[in-house]
């Protein structure tokens, strides 16, 4: 991936100057810096979810639009809205739609590729609890079992390991290790 001269600002006050840097594919890669350093402003840049003040991401020279279906998003959870009433298994089902297009609904096949994603999470136990009633770790494997539900290639996550149990960590990093083999 090609991230070329990217810069980002909010309300004029520039968050990330002019970053330019190439991410390798087929690979486990961190971006470590302080508080506010502008770590989630580079991950929301590259993906556009941000406006660009200037500067190009591509992969294959196509613009990161392109592939939009194949990446993964997993925010950091203090921006994610825990009070939104939604149980576990819809939201892993969630992940199923990019490839649905817009009129079709999940069906047995969906509901299925979900289900073995929370399987792979270890998280089939809590499939009818809602997002709210999880801890950080639980929501972590959640959010990375949609990402498997979505046959995704390309994993953002922000902050991943953050506050969550020893136990989520060592699960989460050997299925991330085991997707970059
Ligand atoms: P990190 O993820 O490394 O903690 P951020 O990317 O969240 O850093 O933030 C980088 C800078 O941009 C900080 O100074 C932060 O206050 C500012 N910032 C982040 N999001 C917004 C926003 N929505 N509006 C205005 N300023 C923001
Ligand atoms: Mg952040």
């Amino acid at each position: 991936m090609n991230i070329q001269g990217l810069t980002i600002a909010y309300k004029q006050k520039v968050a990330i100057d002019d970053v330019t840097l190439q991410i390798a594919t087929g690979k486990l890669t961190g971006i470590v810096g302080p508080n506010g350093a502008g770590k989630s402003t580079l991950l929301k840049g590259m993906m556009g979810l941000v406006p660009r003040e200037k500067g190009q991401v591509t992969l294959d020279n196509k613009p990161l639009s392109y592939w939009r279906k194949k990446i993964a998003y997993v925010p950091q959870r203090s921006e994610v809205d825990l009070t939104f009433p939604i149980t576990v298994f819809d939201m892993v089902l969630l992940g199923t739609y990019p490839a649905l297009g817009l009129i079709k609904r999940p069906g047995k096949k969906e509901k299925q590729l979900a289900f073995d994603a929370l399987e792979q999470v270890e998280m089939t136990a809590f499939s009818k609890r809602q997002i709210g009633e999880l801890s950080g770790g639980q929501l972590q494997r959640v959010f990375i079992a949609r990402a498997l539900a979505q046959h995704a290639e390309i994993f953002f996550l922000d902050e991943p390991f953050a506050g969550i149990d020893m136990t989520s960590e060592a699960l989460i990093m050997k299925l991330l290790k085991k997707l970059r083999d």
